[in-house]
């Protein structure tokens, strides 16, 4: 019957060919050519089927039984007709990648004949054995049932010959096990929050999606020289390597002409990533050797995050034929830039506005300002939640490491827009005063004119973690490796609790007979107070930074492991359970599933530093050692009594010792950090656990690295065992 297993879209990518036919010069032409859209949709189901998948698309709705049927059998269709033989339902477990499960479109039929079938009860819903992803506690592990059901707003496709169906990743007790579930339900939370404030300005508005356009960075590396580095294949990361004498200085790889081989294997996905309908536009190098980025044209948020997973996969697969690997990690390089995933961010209305775009009369800008206002009170009031989302082992590299965002959450809005907010405080009188009909009419002119002003105002901030860019914001302190489902969930929320409160405030005024844009006025200038700490449009990698943000009273957490309790304290619970996006049990799991992940990363670094430093980098050092001191004993023995000589011998000498102390730090180093991770390990808590696996054992990456380093100069380039990083970064 049915084959029944799991393997990750990484493994299908790897066993089906993608028939890379260049299908022709022009993109529209194969663009989504192996998607089911909703043109497909319409010529392979019923119309009536397909305006109630719409509907439920647009509201949410719950598709019923029948019309499930109808969609799973339109959908098999149309995969058969395109070679599909196979089906699977693809999700987003916690590990942060993406799994599925295969099954073939094929039953047994009542005289024992074969028949290729899909019903809706199979699309609806599968009933994958899902025991071995994490789970946080959240099922035991006996209890291996978890579902996937059918997301309508995020279409099918397919790879090789397999119809890829994307799904939510449910427990039997309906908790979710997965990171799309939570972020469907904080874009519906979003939508309602947004719509009714939108209804003060636009009757017709119905419905607000939020948008994301990502930019994805990435290293490329050699396949050969990948192997030849366990550290890299094992981690993700070099864990030693000194820096090379050329790599970023000169700033000669930012948009400078990209290798060929690199542009072999960037039309290849970007084909490949087209006929799936990922609207890949933009790729560059950027600023580090062998460090490139892309980015498509943005879409629904849920749709976008769907296909940055999926192209990632692609990417790992394309990257492979053209004898690449593709590094997501954060910072697999010391001392270069590291590797970031901006995700920019916005809402749309059904009518077509985007509601962070200066509009072309004072209303429209009214209601940019009050969204723009509402966006940065959120991020004020739940800059912690934000960071909690974009931690991990691999970005806390990043993230107050002066070296790209500061773990310190800000905002910048730009100069002008940052003062005519500041003028906006000053102008609107607080609630005892009254403005008069002229200086109200005065406000609103000025209000008016905030596109100019924009069109102005081409500053760009590249050192702040949330900048507005125009008609966006761009989250740049996302780490290249991530989900952005969970960044977007919390922001999501953050910005929905912010609205809600918002319409609840004016409409109190409003109430007491105060008139709708005074009400809207008055609330907009608390809201300018009272999150004005978090606006910052200085260079944010700056010590002066981190002293005036402690002053305003932001906080700038660096560890990981403390980010993560932002999950737990009573005012994230009051919004995350509050608006329905967890409950109790499913953010504790997220707590615990985030402290487990850190601890199990560093630990793997940890041993994995171990392992080389003593079967390689020791080995390595004392063999030149014993070689040097082979030398001295013949140099001595010929030339001892020559005073001439005696300089070199003990130059020689000189490196031994050297040498010796090198291998002795890494030798204790290596011995201590075990230690410590044994007196980890034995911690009862997951939090002692963690914080013991942050302060001490990470500790000893870095001073045994140090170490190695030194040797790696000293050593006979000959003997070294490891490719070096001016291998790794120029060979393209
Ligand atoms: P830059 O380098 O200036 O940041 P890029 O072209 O590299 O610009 O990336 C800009 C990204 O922002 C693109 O993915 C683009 O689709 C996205 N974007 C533009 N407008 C919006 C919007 N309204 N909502 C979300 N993303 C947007
Ligand atoms: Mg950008």
């Amino acid at each position: 019957m049915a084959t029944f297993r799991f393997i990750a879209l990484e493994e299908l990518l790897r066993r089906e060919p993608l028939h890379v036919d260049f299908p022709s010069d022009k993109i529209s032409d194969y663009f989504a050519q192996c998607v089911f859209t909703p043109e497909k949709m319409q010529r392979y189901m019923p119309q009536e089927t397909y305006k109630l998948v719409q509907k439920a698309i647009q509201t949410g709705q719950r598709i019923d039984r029948k019309i499930a049927d109808q969609v799973a059998s339109g959908m098999k269709d149309w995969a058969v007709s395109h070679g599909a033989t196979h089906y699977t339902h693809w999700f987003h477990p916690l590990t942060g990648g993406t799994a599925e499960k295969h099954d073939a479109f094929f039953d047994m039929g009542d005289h024992g004949q074969a028949i290729e079938a899909f019903s809706g009860a199979l699309l609806a819903q599968q009933e994958p054995d899902a025991s071995s992803f994490p789970n946080g506690g959240l099922r035991d592990t006996f209890e291996a049932r978890g579902y996937t059901a059918w997301d309508p707003s995020s279409p099918a496709f397919i790879i090789g010959k397999t119809l890829c169906i994307p799904t939510i990743f449910i427990a039997y007790t309906g908790e979710a096990l997965d990171s799309k579930t939570p972020l469907l339900k904080s874009l519906a939370a979003l939508d309602k929050a947004a719509t009714e404030v939108c209804r003060y300005y636009d009757k017709d508005v119905t419905r607000v999606i939020s948008t994301l356009g990502w930019e994805q960075e990435y290293f490329l590396i050699d396949e050969a020289l990948y192997q030849a580095r366990p550290d890299l294949a094992l981690t993700g990361r070099t864990l030693m390597g000194h820096a090379s004498a050329k790599d970023q200085q000169l700033e000669d790889h930012y948009f400078g002409s990209i290798p060929e081989r690199v542009s072999a294997f960037m039309k290849e996905f970007e084909i490949e990533s087209h006929k799936l309908g990922i609207p890949l536009k933009t790729r560059h190098n950027e600023v580090a050797p062998n460090q490139f980025e892309c980015a498509p044209i943005f879409e629904e948020a849920n749709l976008a995050n769907d296909h940055n997973l999926l192209l990632m996969d692609i990417m790992r697969k394309i990257a492979q034929k053209h004898k690449f690997r593709v590094l997501f990690h954060e910072k697999p390089f010391a001392g270069i830039n590291g590797s970031g995933k901006h995700n920019n961010w916005s809402m749309a209305t059904n009518t077509g506005v985007n509601l962070l775009k200066p509009g072309k009369n004072p209303r429209a800008n009214m209601q940019f300002l009050t969204f723009l206002v509402n966006v940065v009170k959120a991020v004020h009031d739940h800059g912690d939640l934000l960071r909690s989302a974009i931690m991990s082992a691999s970005n806390q590299h990043r993230l107050g490491a002066n070296e790209a965002p500061p773990a310190i959450i800000s905002v910048f809005l730009g100069t002008e827009l940052s003062r005519m907010l500041d003028e906006l405080e000053e102008r609107i009188p607080d609630k005892n005063k009254k403005m008069s009909a002229d200086e109200k009419t005065a406000l609103k002119l000025d209000i008016g004119k905030i596109p100019e002003i924009l069109l102005d105002n081409t500053d760009r901030n590249r050192t702040s973690p949330f900048a507005f860019t125009g008609n966006r914001f761009e989250f740049r302190a996302v780490g290249s490796s991530e989900n952005s489902a969970g960044p977007m969930t919390m922001l999501n929320v953050a910005v929905a609790e912010r609205l809600i409160q918002f319409k609840t405030e004016v409409d109190a005024l409003i109430e007491k007979k105060m008139k709708k844009d005074d009400a809207i006025f008055l609330i907009l200038r608390r809201y300018i107070a009272e999150s004005k700490a978090v606006r910052f449009e200085g260079n944010g990698y700056s010590q002066a930074w981190v002293e005036e943000a402690k002053q305003r009273g932001l906080t700038n957490i660096t560890s990981a492991p403390e980010s993560f309790k932002a999950l737990n304290t009573e005012k994230s619970k009051k919004v995350l359970l509050g608006l329905g996006i967890f409950n109790e049990r499913e953010l504790h799991s997220r707590y615990e599933i985030k402290l487990e992940e850190y601890i199990k990363k560093i630990q793997i670094e940890s041993r994995v530093l171990g392992d080389l430093a003593s079967n390689h980098i020791i080995p390595t050092a004392i063999k030149y050692q014993s070689m040097l001191i082979e030398s001295v004993k013949s140099l001595k023995e010929i030339l001892g009594n020559d005073p001439e000589m005696q300089d070199a011998i003990n130059g020689r000498i000189m490196t031994i010792k050297e040498i010796a102390v090198h291998i002795s730090s890494v030798r204790k180093g290596v011995y201590d950090m075990t230690e410590a991770r044994k007196q980890a390990n034995a911690m009862a808590s997951i939090e002692e656990r963690s914080a013991a696996y942050e302060q001490s054992v990470r500790s000893y990456l870095s001073s045994i690295r140090y170490h190695i380093d030194k040797l790696e100069l000293i050593v006979d380039d000959e003997h070294w065992p490891l490719p070096k990083y001016r291998e790794m970064l120029f060979n393209r």
